[in-house]
């Protein structure tokens, strides 16, 4: 680190190193066949607050390089079109919400989540910086505001249409660098009565499923209700409660607003946490141990296939097999592709270790003897579908806790 690091959430400079990732490329960056530049790369290191406990990577990637084209469609994926469409019914009704109320999003993406408002005949409107995906939420009739969330942008919003009665910003509190001019925002939309909802990855699933994959330059911060609840305080947000959810991983969802008292739950989640070891050293030295270990017996593993005359190939372009690839040191050599069942990533290279990219037929085409899950997070359904490869001989590899060949 050159210049002193100064926590995101508490201003603090009393940090500590949790892990180092190495130099990383953005896993967003797929490289053109043909490409000739070097691809870039920069820091991951990820250290912990002393002062506030907030986890978070040193190097900020300016938000406008990242997000302003992005790659990631949130209604590809049924489980979170499904995961959407739950809570919007449940709020429609906890909230008591009709044709006066209005539902604000942050990086509301494709409108994946404000559509179900919208049927219900509630107003909402979406706030989404990458203009390729608020194009394709306009394109279903989701008013969108191609911008940056910030405290200016939702007092020009409430001048023009009052204060939100609910306020969501789902996987977004991660990638903000100004995560208090951000939550401001959140303040400012919702107002005095309006109920704030927000979803992050949770640090302790992250850390008790070694799911290391999923840090990467555009999650800058890695919360639990301890590290999250200091900052909302800040805004005059009390927490109402706070639920656990399985998406990406392991997610808190934390509903918020300003003129409540914190609700009685939070005390003893807060007590869990501390028990978890959230402001202690060794449950995160035990957590980059084992991360280690893991880096090398993986790259093992696929060298000793290669070396036997095995082939391996890989499933799943996305972040995590960008970072597992890069973190374990699997190029060309050792895994020949990658398939994905997104088109837009279909015939270019996966950024550092220039893994091809090909449609999942060509598994049951080339027949790799090994399929290693790049998306292992999604090992059931993904080993469902290819049925074929397994019949004729395939093998999958599940990378993560502990690299092995899973049964056929
Ligand atoms: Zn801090």
């Amino acid at each position: 680190m050159s210049a002193p690091f100064a926590c995101r959430a508490c201003g603090g400079r009393d940090v500590e190193r949790v892990l180092s990732l190495g130099r990383l490329p953005l896993v967003n960056a797929l490289v053109e066949p043909d490409s000739e530049e070097p691809d870039e790369r920069y820091p991951l290191d990820v250290v912990r607050c002393r002062g506030c406990t907030l986890v978070q990577i040193t190097e900020t990637i300016p938000p406008d390089t990242l997000f302003r084209q992005y790659a990631y469609f949130s209604s590809y994926s049924d489980t979170m079109l499904d995961h959407a469409r739950r809570f919007a019914t449940a709020a429609v009704v906890e909230l008591e919400l009709d044709g006066d109320s209005l539902v604000v999003e942050a990086a509301s993406n494709d409108g994946y989540l404000l559509r179900f408002f919208a049927e219900r005949d509630v107003r909402v409107l979406g706030i989404e910086p990458a203009r390729n995906v608020a194009e394709a939420a306009r394109a279903q009739g989701i008013e969108t505001v191609t911008e940056f969330l910030d405290e200016p942008l939702a007092r020009r919003l409430v001048a023009e249409r009052g204060t939100a009665d609910l306020v969501v910003a789902n996987n977004v509190l991660a990638h903000v660098p100004d995560l208090h001019g951000f939550v401001g925002a959140l303040r400012a939309l919702a107002g005095g009565r309006g109920r704030v909802v927000i979803e992050v990855p949770y640090l302790r699933d992250l850390v008790d499923g070694l799911a290391f994959d999923t840090i990467y330059h555009e999650h800058l911060s890695y919360f639990t209700v301890t590290s999250l609840k200091p900052v909302l305080d800040a805004h005059g947000l009390a927490i109402e409660r706070v639920e656990r959810h399985p998406v990406h991983g392991g997610s808190l969802r934390v509903h918020a607003s300003a003129g409540v008292t914190a609700g009685d739950g939070v005390e003893g989640l807060l007590a869990e946490e501390e028990a978890w070891g959230v402001a202690g050293v060794r449950r995160f030295a035990e957590f980059a141990a084992a991360v280690d270990a893991l880096r090398g017996e993986l790259h093992e593993l696929v060298a000793s296939l290669g070396a036997s005359g095995a082939t391996t190939a890989a499933y799943g372009a996305a972040a995590k097999g960008v970072v597992l690839a890069n973190v374990c040191g699997l190029d060309s050599t050792l895994v020949r592709f990658v398939v994905d069942r997104n088109p837009e990533k279909q015939g270019k290279l996966l950024p550092g270790v220039r893994i091809p990219v090909a449609a999942p037929e060509a598994l049951v085409r080339e027949r790799p003897d090994y399929c290693l899950l790049f998306a292992w997070n999604l090992a059931a359904e993904i080993v469902a579908q290819q049925a074929e490869y397994v019949e004729r001989g395939g093998r999958f590899i599940a990378p993560v806790p502990t690299p092995r060949v899973l049964a056929a």
